[in-house]
């Protein structure tokens, strides 16, 4: 008896292992998402995990070989991956690429401000590719995730739409607590000064104005006159707070905010790769909480 309901179980798991969709993802955030929205019918493979830098990451043969067996790769788009022909080749007809930001509206870079965008490498395309920044784009992108997993396995297509619904359902929660995080912050002061100009979906929906004062330096090199103009900017908007981001706080931030009286704010998590926040819960907890802190009026 034991052993037959041993035989049992090992059918009963080895046929739901078989059932599984094997996607893989090139973002932490999106494989967030992926799990919640494909529960225990989908495989996750994480290409890009927490901890990998995703303006600069390009996939190896290791990397490859594993998204070769994968339905789907579910890429973030809007250029970040600049890589995505190259890949579609190497795995072949058989994988289907799909670029979750592309039906995400663009935020384009304000005129002049183009200098500020995250890497030389985004440079050219004047499109913020930070789309993860904002509860309503994650809503989207968990629909358009469940989109792609229903047309690859119909028979589960009832569980990707709930699944879809429960992710959006919690994003919206979530922008709520934000909203009444950030209701603590006097008007005036919802500024948001980072090196880079990685926040503006998250400036537009939550009400910031986005001042980036730095740009394409995530290192030092930079010349004394763009530091007398970031201070004099810092001056003029009377800003009381800057923040570094985890993956490119330069030196020559701290010696801009040294000399201009204002604050130095908890670095921002501007990817959604960091190994203490790499879920879009975690990472507007984290971010949020920062601005509040450092901006906040305590009632
Ligand atoms: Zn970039
Ligand atoms: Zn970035």
């Amino acid at each position: 008896m034991k052993k037959l309901l041993a035989l049992a179980l090992l059918a009963a798991s080895s046929l739901s292992a078989q059932a599984a969709l094997k996607v893989a993802t090139l973002h932490p955030l999106i494989a967030d998402v992926v799990r919640t929205v494909g529960g225990d019918k989908v495989e996750v493979v994480e290409v890009l995990k927490a901890g990998a830098d995703v303006h600069h990451f390009e996939p190896g043969a290791r990397d490859i070989a594993a998204m070769r067996g994968a339905g789907i790769i579910f890429a973030s788009g809007k250029n970040l991956e600049s890589y995505l022909g190259k890949l579609r080749d190497s795995v072949g007809p058989s994988v289907k690429v799909v670029e979750v930001g592309r039906p995400i509206p663009s935020l384009k870079m304000e005129p002049g401000q183009d200098v500020f965008v995250c890497c030389p490498h985004h440079a050219h395309s004047a499109i913020d590719p930070h789309w993860w920044h904002s509860a309503e784009n994650m809503r989207r992108a968990a629909r358009v995730i469940a989109d792609e997993l229903a047309e690859a396995d119909p028979a589960n297509e009832k569980a990707y739409e709930a699944g879809a619904k429960a992710a959006g359902n919690r994003f919206m929660e979530l922008k709520k607590w934000a909203q009444q995080q950030i209701a603590t912050i006097p008007r005036g002061d919802r500024k948001l000064v980072t090196a880079h100009a990685a926040f503006g979906y998250f400036c537009k929906e939550f009400g910031f104005k986005s001042i980036p004062v730095l740009g394409i330096g995530r290192s030092d090199d930079v010349s004394s006159q763009y530091i007398a103009q970031a201070i004099q900017l810092i001056r003029d908007n009377k800003i009381r707070a800057v923040f570094p981001e985890d993956q490119a706080n330069p030196k020559v931030l701290a010696e801009i905010v040294r000399s201009t009286g204002a604050k130095t704010g908890k670095p921002l998590v501007a990817d959604g790769t960091a190994t203490y926040a790499h879920t879009f819960e975690t990472m507007l907890a984290h971010n949020v909480r920062a601005i509040v802190e450092a901006l906040g009026v305590k009632k």
